[in-house]
């Protein structure tokens, strides 16, 4: 699956980027979305289809696709600032080499 903003169309109203941090975010300086993943993981299909369903302008859009999507999914080299912070955390938090999960 991909997801697409139509970013004429997007009111800047922010709900998709609270709704789904990591898969959108909102561009400096004039607030308008953009989706920051290449493909969407199996995972959040099901939160995508409903941040679209929200979006008050109808400028999200879910573009269905084979299977193979998630073997690229998570690829995009310039993740969301949310998941970039969430990877730093983590880095932090594993300086020993283990960090602590089973
Ligand atoms: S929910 Fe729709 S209008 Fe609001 S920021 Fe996202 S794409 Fe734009």
């Amino acid at each position: 699956m991909r997801v697409v903003v139509d970013q004429d169309l997007c009111g800047t109203t922010g709900q998709c980027v609270l709704t789904l941090p990591g898969t959108f975010r909102q561009r400096e300086p004039d607030g308008v979305a953009e989706v920051c993943v290449a493909t969407v993981p199996r995972t959040l299909h099901a939160a995508v289809r409903l941040a679209a369903s929200q979006c008050p302008v109808a400028a999200i859009r879910v573009i269905e696709s084979d299977a193979g999507d998630d073997e690229r999914a998570g690829a995009d080299p310039a993740p969301c600032p949310a998941e970039a912070e969430r990877h730093a955390a983590k880095d932090q938090r594993n300086t020993g080499g283990h960090d602590g999960t089973v």
